[in-house]
Protein backbone atom coordinates (compact mmCIF):
# COMPACT_ATOMS: atom_id res chain seq x y z
CA UNK A 1 0.00 0.00 0.00
CA UNK A 2 1.50 3.29 -1.38
CA UNK A 3 -0.43 6.78 -0.95
CA UNK A 4 -0.02 10.08 -1.73
CA UNK A 5 -1.41 12.93 0.80
CA UNK A 6 -2.02 16.35 -0.99
CA UNK A 7 -2.75 19.25 1.69
CA UNK A 8 -4.08 22.74 0.49
CA UNK A 9 -6.25 23.95 3.55
CA UNK A 10 -4.69 26.94 4.26
CA UNK A 11 -1.36 28.46 3.26
CA UNK A 12 1.11 25.62 2.74
CA UNK A 13 1.04 23.42 -0.38
CA UNK A 14 2.60 20.10 0.68
CA UNK A 15 2.63 16.48 -0.61
CA UNK A 16 3.69 13.45 0.79
CA UNK A 17 4.05 9.59 0.14
CA UNK A 18 3.93 7.22 2.69
CA UNK A 19 3.67 3.22 3.03
CA UNK A 20 1.07 1.55 4.51
CA UNK A 21 4.12 0.34 6.88
CA UNK A 22 3.97 4.45 8.11
CA UNK A 23 7.63 4.49 6.15
CA UNK A 24 7.67 7.94 4.49
CA UNK A 25 8.90 7.98 1.42
CA UNK A 26 8.58 11.65 0.70
CA UNK A 27 7.71 15.01 2.31
CA UNK A 28 7.20 18.30 0.61
CA UNK A 29 6.20 21.69 1.68
CA UNK A 30 5.82 24.75 -0.09
CA UNK A 31 5.14 27.58 1.97
CA UNK A 32 3.80 31.27 1.20
CA UNK A 33 6.06 32.46 4.20
CA UNK A 34 6.81 35.33 2.01
CA UNK A 35 2.99 36.67 1.33
CA UNK A 36 2.50 36.09 4.81
CA UNK A 37 5.11 38.49 5.77
CA UNK A 38 3.85 41.08 2.91
CA UNK A 39 0.40 41.02 3.88
CA UNK A 40 0.22 40.22 7.40
CA UNK A 41 -2.20 37.00 7.40
CA UNK A 42 -3.84 34.36 4.61
CA UNK A 43 -5.40 36.17 2.14
CA UNK A 44 -7.83 33.54 0.14
CA UNK A 45 -7.67 34.67 -3.69
CA UNK A 46 -3.48 35.25 -3.15
CA UNK A 47 -3.11 31.93 -1.26
CA UNK A 48 -5.02 30.42 -3.94
CA UNK A 49 -2.91 31.36 -6.46
CA UNK A 50 0.46 30.33 -4.84
CA UNK A 51 -1.10 27.06 -4.51
CA UNK A 52 -2.17 26.61 -8.16
CA UNK A 53 1.48 28.23 -9.28
CA UNK A 54 3.41 25.05 -6.85
CA UNK A 55 0.66 22.48 -6.85
CA UNK A 56 2.02 20.18 -10.20
CA UNK A 57 5.89 20.72 -8.85
CA UNK A 58 5.22 20.04 -5.23
CA UNK A 59 2.98 16.22 -5.84
CA UNK A 60 5.96 16.09 -8.76
CA UNK A 61 8.30 16.21 -6.11
CA UNK A 62 6.92 14.23 -3.57
CA UNK A 63 7.07 11.35 -6.27
CA UNK A 64 10.20 11.79 -6.95
CA UNK A 65 12.06 11.72 -4.23
CA UNK A 66 9.94 8.95 -3.12
CA UNK A 67 11.72 7.53 -6.64
CA UNK A 68 8.14 6.35 -7.43
CA UNK A 69 5.78 7.59 -10.69
CA UNK A 70 1.66 7.74 -10.12
CA UNK A 71 1.36 4.54 -11.69
CA UNK A 72 3.00 3.14 -8.53
CA UNK A 73 0.32 4.67 -6.26
CA UNK A 74 -2.74 2.44 -4.65
CA UNK A 75 -4.91 5.80 -3.74
CA UNK A 76 -4.49 9.63 -3.54
CA UNK A 77 -5.91 11.20 -0.17
CA UNK A 78 -6.64 14.49 -0.08
CA UNK A 79 -7.82 17.27 2.33
CA UNK A 80 -11.69 18.85 1.74
CA UNK A 81 -11.90 20.51 4.78
CA UNK A 82 -12.14 22.29 6.93
CA UNK A 83 -10.37 25.46 5.67
CA UNK A 84 -10.17 28.10 3.00
CA UNK A 85 -12.54 26.81 0.16
CA UNK A 86 -10.67 27.94 -2.90
CA UNK A 87 -7.25 26.48 -1.46
CA UNK A 88 -8.96 23.29 -0.65
CA UNK A 89 -9.88 23.43 -4.34
CA UNK A 90 -6.73 23.48 -5.31
CA UNK A 91 -6.04 20.08 -3.37
CA UNK A 92 -9.07 17.86 -4.37
CA UNK A 93 -8.70 18.96 -8.28
CA UNK A 94 -5.07 17.95 -8.33
CA UNK A 95 -6.01 14.82 -6.42
CA UNK A 96 -8.71 14.08 -8.43
CA UNK A 97 -6.66 14.58 -12.08
CA UNK A 98 -3.83 12.47 -11.05
CA UNK A 99 -6.41 9.69 -9.65
CA UNK A 100 -8.48 9.39 -12.44
CA UNK A 101 -5.53 9.66 -15.09
CA UNK A 102 -3.96 6.40 -13.09
CA UNK A 103 -7.57 4.87 -12.09
CA UNK A 104 -7.00 4.95 -8.68
CA UNK A 105 -9.20 5.49 -5.60
CA UNK A 106 -9.45 8.79 -3.52
CA UNK A 107 -9.83 8.87 -0.12
CA UNK A 108 -11.28 12.33 1.31
CA UNK A 109 -9.56 13.75 4.47
CA UNK A 110 -10.67 15.78 7.22
CA UNK A 111 -7.43 18.25 8.15
CA UNK A 112 -7.81 17.84 11.46
CA UNK A 113 -8.44 14.15 11.79
CA UNK A 114 -5.21 14.33 10.05
CA UNK A 115 -3.64 16.10 12.75
CA UNK A 116 -4.61 13.82 15.25
CA UNK A 117 -4.08 10.33 13.50
CA UNK A 118 -0.36 11.62 12.35
CA UNK A 119 0.40 10.49 16.13
CA UNK A 120 -0.47 6.76 15.07
CA UNK A 121 2.42 7.14 12.75
CA UNK A 122 5.08 8.69 15.01
CA UNK A 123 3.47 5.92 17.79
CA UNK A 124 2.85 2.69 16.20
CA UNK A 125 1.51 1.33 20.14
CA UNK A 126 -1.17 4.39 20.25
CA UNK A 127 -4.82 2.72 20.21
CA UNK A 128 -8.07 4.32 20.31
CA UNK A 129 -9.11 5.44 22.99
CA UNK A 130 -7.28 8.46 23.54
CA UNK A 131 -7.58 12.05 23.91
CA UNK A 132 -6.02 14.74 21.86
CA UNK A 133 -5.26 18.56 21.87
CA UNK A 134 -5.37 20.03 18.21
CA UNK A 135 -3.91 23.59 18.67
CA UNK A 136 -2.88 25.37 15.48
CA UNK A 137 -3.72 28.61 13.38
CA UNK A 138 -7.78 28.05 13.27
CA UNK A 139 -8.59 25.47 15.79
CA UNK A 140 -7.94 25.01 19.79
CA UNK A 141 -10.01 21.48 20.24
CA UNK A 142 -9.87 18.54 22.85
CA UNK A 143 -11.37 15.89 21.41
CA UNK A 144 -11.72 12.06 22.71
CA UNK A 145 -11.00 9.56 19.86
CA UNK A 146 -12.93 6.63 20.24
CA UNK A 147 -11.84 5.34 16.65
CA UNK A 148 -11.24 6.12 13.05
CA UNK A 149 -14.06 8.69 11.74
CA UNK A 150 -15.48 8.88 15.46
CA UNK A 151 -14.93 11.53 17.77
CA UNK A 152 -16.61 13.27 20.90
CA UNK A 153 -15.47 16.91 21.45
CA UNK A 154 -14.67 18.02 24.81
CA UNK A 155 -13.74 21.17 23.99
CA UNK A 156 -13.37 23.96 21.35
CA UNK A 157 -12.54 27.79 21.36
CA UNK A 158 -15.61 30.11 21.81
CA UNK A 159 -13.47 32.77 19.62
CA UNK A 160 -9.87 32.50 18.67
CA UNK A 161 -7.25 29.73 18.63
CA UNK A 162 -4.20 29.76 20.61
CA UNK A 163 -2.38 30.01 16.96
CA UNK A 164 -4.03 33.14 15.77
CA UNK A 165 -2.86 34.72 19.14
CA UNK A 166 0.48 33.94 18.53
CA UNK A 167 0.76 35.45 15.16
CA UNK A 168 -0.88 38.48 15.94
CA UNK A 169 1.56 38.82 19.08
CA UNK A 170 4.70 38.45 16.81
CA UNK A 171 3.05 40.89 13.94
CA UNK A 172 2.30 43.83 16.81
CA UNK A 173 5.86 42.99 18.36
CA UNK A 174 7.15 43.96 15.03
CA UNK A 175 9.27 40.27 14.71
CA UNK A 176 10.19 38.69 11.61
CA UNK A 177 6.86 36.80 10.25
CA UNK A 178 9.23 34.63 7.58
CA UNK A 179 9.05 31.87 10.01
CA UNK A 180 5.26 32.78 11.17
CA UNK A 181 4.93 33.96 14.21
CA UNK A 182 4.42 31.04 16.54
CA UNK A 183 8.20 30.07 16.38
CA UNK A 184 9.37 33.83 16.44
CA UNK A 185 7.26 34.52 19.64
CA UNK A 186 8.80 31.18 20.89
CA UNK A 187 12.13 32.29 20.37
CA UNK A 188 11.63 35.68 21.60
CA UNK A 189 10.37 34.56 24.85
CA UNK A 190 13.46 32.62 26.02
CA UNK A 191 15.02 36.24 26.61
CA UNK A 192 11.84 37.42 28.27
CA UNK A 193 10.74 38.00 32.05
CA UNK A 194 7.36 35.75 31.76
CA UNK A 195 6.20 37.36 35.61
CA UNK A 196 7.03 40.93 33.93
CA UNK A 197 3.43 41.74 32.15
CA UNK A 198 0.26 40.49 34.25
CA UNK A 199 -2.02 38.94 32.15
CA UNK A 200 -4.70 37.27 33.14
CA UNK A 201 -5.91 33.76 32.48
CA UNK A 202 -9.27 33.58 29.74
CA UNK A 203 -12.09 31.69 30.97
CA UNK A 204 -10.80 30.64 34.07
CA UNK A 205 -14.54 30.93 36.14
CA UNK A 206 -15.92 29.07 33.28
CA UNK A 207 -16.33 24.88 34.55
CA UNK A 208 -16.11 23.85 31.34
CA UNK A 209 -13.33 22.30 28.79
CA UNK A 210 -13.75 25.53 26.20
CA UNK A 211 -11.08 28.35 25.45
CA UNK A 212 -10.79 32.11 24.32
CA UNK A 213 -7.88 33.45 23.39
CA UNK A 214 -9.56 36.71 22.01
CA UNK A 215 -8.80 38.72 24.98
CA UNK A 216 -5.74 37.77 25.58
CA UNK A 217 -4.64 39.19 22.43
CA UNK A 218 -6.17 42.21 23.04
CA UNK A 219 -4.62 42.08 26.36
CA UNK A 220 -1.03 41.77 24.20
CA UNK A 221 -2.13 45.04 21.90
CA UNK A 222 -2.98 47.25 24.88
CA UNK A 223 0.44 45.94 26.90
CA UNK A 224 2.14 47.01 23.46
CA UNK A 225 0.67 50.13 23.39
CA UNK A 226 0.73 51.12 27.18
CA UNK A 227 4.70 50.60 27.03
CA UNK A 228 4.73 52.70 24.22
CA UNK A 229 6.34 50.31 21.81
CA UNK A 230 6.55 51.71 18.10
CA UNK A 231 5.36 48.08 16.29
CA UNK A 232 6.05 50.12 13.01
CA UNK A 233 9.49 49.75 14.31
CA UNK A 234 10.87 46.13 13.45
CA UNK A 235 12.17 44.19 16.50
CA UNK A 236 15.71 44.34 14.88
CA UNK A 237 15.90 48.21 14.61
CA UNK A 238 14.50 48.39 17.89
CA UNK A 239 16.83 50.00 21.28
CA UNK A 240 18.31 47.41 23.60
CA UNK A 241 15.32 48.39 26.23
CA UNK A 242 12.20 48.34 23.44
CA UNK A 243 13.80 44.69 22.56
CA UNK A 244 13.86 43.94 26.37
CA UNK A 245 9.97 45.16 26.56
CA UNK A 246 8.56 43.55 23.99
CA UNK A 247 10.83 39.85 24.77
CA UNK A 248 9.18 40.70 28.53
CA UNK A 249 5.64 41.07 27.00
CA UNK A 250 6.58 37.67 24.38
CA UNK A 251 7.27 35.44 27.67
CA UNK A 252 4.63 36.51 29.90
CA UNK A 253 2.05 36.10 26.78
CA UNK A 254 3.53 32.64 25.98
CA UNK A 255 3.43 31.85 29.90
CA UNK A 256 -0.80 32.81 30.33
CA UNK A 257 -1.58 31.17 26.97
CA UNK A 258 -0.41 28.15 27.41
CA UNK A 259 -1.51 27.82 31.11
CA UNK A 260 -4.89 28.45 29.74
CA UNK A 261 -4.24 25.30 27.82
CA UNK A 262 -2.76 23.34 31.19
CA UNK A 263 -6.14 24.29 33.04
CA UNK A 264 -8.46 22.83 30.28
CA UNK A 265 -6.14 19.91 29.12
CA UNK A 266 -6.75 18.82 32.87
CA UNK A 267 -10.41 19.41 33.59
CA UNK A 268 -10.71 17.62 29.74
CA UNK A 269 -8.49 14.75 31.36
CA UNK A 270 -11.32 13.92 34.19
CA UNK A 271 -14.29 14.41 31.92
CA UNK A 272 -12.57 11.91 29.23
CA UNK A 273 -11.68 9.40 32.20
CA UNK A 274 -14.98 9.40 33.01
CA UNK A 275 -16.43 8.38 29.95
CA UNK A 276 -13.60 5.85 29.28
CA UNK A 277 -11.39 4.99 31.56
CA UNK A 278 -8.77 2.96 29.45
CA UNK A 279 -7.26 5.55 28.12
CA UNK A 280 -3.64 6.38 28.46
CA UNK A 281 -2.78 8.58 26.24
CA UNK A 282 -2.91 12.37 25.12
CA UNK A 283 -1.94 13.25 21.52
CA UNK A 284 -0.73 17.11 21.45
CA UNK A 285 -0.86 17.43 17.78
CA UNK A 286 -1.41 21.14 15.32
CA UNK A 287 1.10 23.63 14.44
CA UNK A 288 1.11 25.50 17.85
CA UNK A 289 2.17 21.99 19.10
CA UNK A 290 5.93 22.19 17.71
CA UNK A 291 6.61 24.78 20.63
CA UNK A 292 9.19 23.27 23.14
CA UNK A 293 7.48 25.44 26.24
CA UNK A 294 4.02 24.03 25.58
CA UNK A 295 5.51 20.45 25.24
CA UNK A 296 7.07 20.61 28.28
CA UNK A 297 3.98 22.04 30.40
CA UNK A 298 1.69 19.68 29.23
CA UNK A 299 4.03 16.71 29.75
CA UNK A 300 4.07 17.81 33.50
CA UNK A 301 0.61 17.78 32.97
CA UNK A 302 -0.31 14.80 31.41
CA UNK A 303 2.08 13.14 34.34
CA UNK A 304 0.22 14.41 36.60
CA UNK A 305 -2.78 12.37 35.77
CA UNK A 306 -0.89 9.05 34.71
CA UNK A 307 -1.00 9.80 31.14
CA UNK A 308 1.52 9.75 28.35
CA UNK A 309 1.95 12.46 26.24
CA UNK A 310 2.54 11.56 22.41
CA UNK A 311 3.34 15.03 20.31
CA UNK A 312 4.76 14.36 16.92
CA UNK A 313 7.87 15.72 15.30
CA UNK A 314 7.33 19.53 14.99
CA UNK A 315 7.47 18.85 10.93
CA UNK A 316 4.72 16.56 11.05
CA UNK A 317 2.54 19.09 13.89
CA UNK A 318 2.91 21.57 11.35
CA UNK A 319 0.57 20.90 8.33
CA UNK A 320 2.35 18.34 5.72
CA UNK A 321 1.17 16.34 3.26
CA UNK A 322 2.56 12.98 5.34
CA UNK A 323 -0.33 13.50 8.15
CA UNK A 324 -3.12 13.28 4.95
CA UNK A 325 -1.50 10.19 3.27
CA UNK A 326 -1.13 8.74 6.67
CA UNK A 327 -5.12 9.36 7.25
CA UNK A 328 -5.80 7.85 3.61
CA UNK A 329 -3.95 5.04 4.38
CA UNK A 330 -6.08 4.02 7.89
CA UNK A 331 -9.45 4.98 6.10
CA UNK A 332 -8.32 2.84 3.28
CA UNK A 333 -8.08 -0.15 5.27
CA UNK A 334 -11.50 0.14 6.45
CA UNK A 335 -12.67 0.64 2.87
CA UNK A 336 -13.44 4.15 3.03
CA UNK A 337 -12.90 5.17 -0.19
CA UNK A 338 -14.47 6.64 -3.11
CA UNK A 339 -13.65 4.96 -6.79
CA UNK A 340 -11.80 6.99 -9.58
CA UNK A 341 -13.13 9.99 -11.03
CA UNK A 342 -14.29 9.81 -14.36
CA UNK A 343 -10.98 10.40 -16.91
CA UNK A 344 -13.16 13.75 -18.22
CA UNK A 345 -14.69 15.71 -15.63
CA UNK A 346 -17.27 18.01 -16.38
CA UNK A 347 -16.30 21.74 -16.25
CA UNK A 348 -18.97 22.69 -13.73
CA UNK A 349 -18.36 19.39 -11.39
CA UNK A 350 -19.40 19.95 -8.23
CA UNK A 351 -16.45 19.29 -5.72
CA UNK A 352 -17.04 17.83 -1.93
CA UNK A 353 -15.44 20.72 -0.62
CA UNK A 354 -16.07 21.22 3.32
CA UNK A 355 -14.83 24.45 4.30
CA UNK A 356 -16.33 24.18 7.71
CA UNK A 357 -16.51 20.43 9.07
CA UNK A 358 -16.81 19.78 12.93
CA UNK A 359 -14.61 16.95 14.29
CA UNK A 360 -16.85 15.06 15.78
CA UNK A 361 -19.70 15.03 17.62
CA UNK A 362 -19.89 17.77 21.09
CA UNK A 363 -20.48 16.71 24.53
CA UNK A 364 -22.63 18.02 26.62
CA UNK A 365 -21.50 16.80 29.89
CA UNK A 366 -24.63 18.01 32.24
CA UNK A 367 -26.74 15.87 29.43
CA UNK A 368 -24.41 12.68 29.34
CA UNK A 369 -24.26 12.47 32.92
CA UNK A 370 -28.14 12.81 33.49
CA UNK A 371 -28.83 10.08 30.93
P1 LIG B 1 -5.63 24.73 11.12
O1 LIG B 1 -4.90 23.46 11.33
O2 LIG B 1 -6.39 25.18 12.33
O3 LIG B 1 -6.45 24.74 9.88
P2 LIG B 1 -3.29 25.84 10.03
O4 LIG B 1 -3.46 24.65 9.16
O5 LIG B 1 -3.02 27.17 9.47
O6 LIG B 1 -4.56 25.90 10.95
P3 LIG B 1 -0.98 24.65 11.27
O7 LIG B 1 0.07 24.59 10.23
O8 LIG B 1 -1.54 23.38 11.76
O9 LIG B 1 -2.21 25.63 11.03
O10 LIG B 1 -0.40 25.56 12.42
C1 LIG B 1 0.03 26.86 12.13
C2 LIG B 1 -0.02 27.63 13.42
O11 LIG B 1 0.94 27.08 14.34
C3 LIG B 1 0.35 29.10 13.24
O12 LIG B 1 -0.54 29.88 13.99
C4 LIG B 1 1.77 29.16 13.80
O13 LIG B 1 2.11 30.42 14.35
C5 LIG B 1 1.70 28.11 14.90
N1 LIG B 1 3.03 27.63 15.26
C6 LIG B 1 3.93 26.98 14.49
N2 LIG B 1 5.08 26.75 15.17
C7 LIG B 1 4.89 27.27 16.43
C8 LIG B 1 5.69 27.39 17.59
N3 LIG B 1 6.94 26.93 17.62
N4 LIG B 1 5.16 28.01 18.67
C9 LIG B 1 3.88 28.47 18.64
N5 LIG B 1 3.09 28.42 17.58
C10 LIG B 1 3.58 27.82 16.47
FE1 LIG C 1 -3.35 22.60 10.27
Amino acid sequence: LVVLGIETSCDDTAAAVVRGNGEILSQVVSSQADLLERYGGVAPKMAEEAHSQVIDQVVQDALDKANLTEADLSAVAVTIGPGLSLCLRVGVQKARKVAATYQLPIVNVHHMEAHTLVARLCDRDLQFPFMALLISGGHNLLVLAHDLGHYLQLGTTIDDAIGEAYDKSAKWLGLDLRKSGGPAIEELARQGDAQSVKFSVPMKQHKDCNFSYAGLKTQVKLAIESKNIDAGIPFSSASMDDQRLRADIAASFQRVAVLHLEEKCERAIQWALEIEPSIKHLVVSGGVASNQYVRARLNEVVARNSLQLVCPPPSLCTDNGVMIAWTGIENFRLGRFDPPPPAIEPEDCQLDLRPRWPLGEEYSRGRSIAR
